[in-house]
């Protein structure tokens, strides 16, 4: 599942490829997934709106609209049909698409002209002539429209100051790598980055956050914020089937200190890495490195 990173990768390479561009029409499929808004609702917030932006909540792409059919109207003349909707979602001036890739949602720029992927979900067409189309083999992923201020939840990990972050941590009586992944909490934060951040920290995943040490989770604190941008500035790194908004595949790899190394030596003392599964999920650790 693309994580933080990934994501933010991604919407970054949305924004540069889209933002300024207009919706003109949307086609959502019939065998859709699983939309959190209905389909219909989806294509009438979306027509007729310029993107102004697209960016990352968490591990959501958002695509920050902004009211233009007036003006497409008018480029497109008297087509007619459909112009009911194009007016009622002139009246909402700025609304938001939430995207969420699931485990293997794709969001792809194409030319008209590109071959359809199977499994694409929606087709949204662009002023420009492009395409911006969704993609996702296993229905995972989720599409949803807001009025404007989506907020996911949580505190943005890259944002939050130690003290917030101590806070958040501090006492809780769960083990402190599903805290890490508790969205409620911290927003963004996966199963890779987690461990990653853990290993650098050099905490356990079992350990109960509230037996840490404030000290300890400032330490956590630089870790996770480290790890992530170091994932960013390599693009964020891929383990599964996805690509970036140019539909091309394979990222850089940050180099996986700890996750997906069970039986490997630990890069620092040599230690055989140990996985052990904690609510459902595999974690990774050095046992020596790691208290
Ligand atoms: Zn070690």
């Amino acid at each position: 599942m693309p994580e933080l990173p990934e994501v933010e990768t991604i919407a970054r390479g949305l924004h540069t490829r889209v933002a300024g561009d207009a919706v003109e029409s949307v086609w959502i499929g019939s065998r859709q997934p699983p939309l959190k808004s209905p389909a219909g609702v989806i294509a009438r917030t979306l027509e007729g709106k310029r993107i102004v932006r697209v960016h990352r909540a968490g591990k959501h792409i958002v695509f920050d609209l902004e009211g233009a059919a007036r003006a497409l109207q008018a480029k497109k003349g008297g087509l007619g049909g459909g112009s009911k909707t194009r007016q009622a979602a002139s009246l909402q001036q700025t609304a938001q698409w939430i995207v969420h890739l699931g485990m293997t949602g794709r969001m792809v720029v194409s030319e008209p002209a590109a071959e359809l992927a199977k499994h694409t979900h929606l087709i949204a067409k662009l002023a420009s002539g492009r395409e911006l189309r969704f993609i996702d083999p296993r229905m995972f992923g989720k599409l949803s429209v807001h009025a404007g201020g989506f907020d996911p939840g949580g505190v943005e990990p890259l944002e939050v100051s130690e003290e917030q972050f101590i806070a958040l941590f501090h006492g809780r009586k769960t083990p402190i790598k599903s805290a890490l992944l508790n969205q409620k909490l911290l927003r963004g934060v996966g199963n890779i980055y987690a461990d990653e951040s853990l290993f650098r920290a050099g905490i356990r995943p079992r350990r109960r956050a509230a037996a840490i040490t404030r000290e300890q989770l400032g330490t956590l604190h630089r870790a996770v914020r480290e790890v992530l941008r170091e994932a960013i500035a390599l693009g964020g790194s891929s383990i599964s089937d996805y690509v970036d908004a140019d539909g091309e595949e394979g990222f850089f790899q940050l180099q996986h200190r700890v996750y997906g190394r069970e039986g490997e030596p630990c890069l620092v003392c040599g230690t055989p890495i140990r996985r052990v599964v904690l609510a459902g999920r595999s974690s990774h650790y050095c046992s020596k490195c790691q208290r």
